[in-house]
This record gives structure tokens, sequence and C-alpha cells, in this order.
């Protein structure tokens, strides 16, 4: 049987596509037949990563999660300005309308002031109790 790529004359042909032709060839020429398509298919299916990509995953600046939070030192603040001003907790209780035991447990630090209860503290004693930190 003569191989239809190199003419030679060998007893097993192969069919094989070479180029969007089928040529029967020898086991030589089968390999070569194979060895040619191999870049073009390896081209098609690698895909490398987009850097767009890559980028578009990376964390978002730090300082773009910023939030409000209740400083740590509430408690003094609350009682330094309170105490600036002459007022007893009592009467601090009754300005923010609140009670006494309320205003006590802020100032030993016991209870955590809600958003509600900080905008009044904030207004009644002229003070800043909310800080910028990172929201992690
Ligand atoms: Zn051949």
């Amino acid at each position: 049987m003569i191989c239809e790529m190199c003419g030679k004359d060998v007893n097993e042909l192969v069919l094989v596509e070479v180029e969007g032709a089928f040529l029967k060839v020898c086991k030589s020429c089968a390999r070569m037949g194979k060895e040619m398509k191999r870049p073009s298919r390896a081209a098609e299916t690698h895909s490398p990563a987009s850097p767009a990509l890559r980028r578009r995953s990376s964390p978002p600046d730090i300082f773009e999660r910023m939030t409000k939070e209740v400083v740590e030192d509430y408690p003094q603040r609350i009682r330094r300005a309170r105490e600036a001003l002459g007022l007893s907790q009592e009467d601090l209780a009754r300005k923010i309308n609140e009670k006494k035991s309320i205003i006590a447990k802020l100032e030993s630090g016991h209870i955590y002031p809600p958003d509600k209860l900080v905008k009044k503290l904030e207004k009644a004693l002229g003070i800043e109790l909310m800080e910028e930190v990172p929201s992690d």
C-alpha cells in the first residue's frame, strides 16, 4: 500500500486528517499529520487568565469601607461633658428624657448606647461620641 503523503510502500496505512483533508498515510506520516494539527488546537483551548478579571476581584481600598462607631471612651466623655455643664446624672437624664439609671450605666460602661441615645447625648452635651473606623 502506498502512503499518500510520502509515497512509501508500507503494510499498513492510517487515515488521518491533515489540514481538513483525509489522507491514507504510513505510520510515520500519521504522526506528522497529528503534529501539524496540534498547534492550532492548543491555541483555541488555551485561554490565559484575563488581567481585568483579576483586577476586579482584588479587595477594595480600605478607606472606602469606613463606618461610624461609638467611641471606646464614651463613659468618660459623657461624664466629663456632663460635669463641665454642672449637671447631675438626674439633670442629664431629664434633659434627654431618659432614666437616671441609664446615665449611670452609660458612665460606668455597663451599657452601650444605641444610635438614638448617642444622638441625644451628643446634642445635649455638645460632644462627639462617634468616630470613623474601618468596617471590618
Ligand atoms: Zn508516509
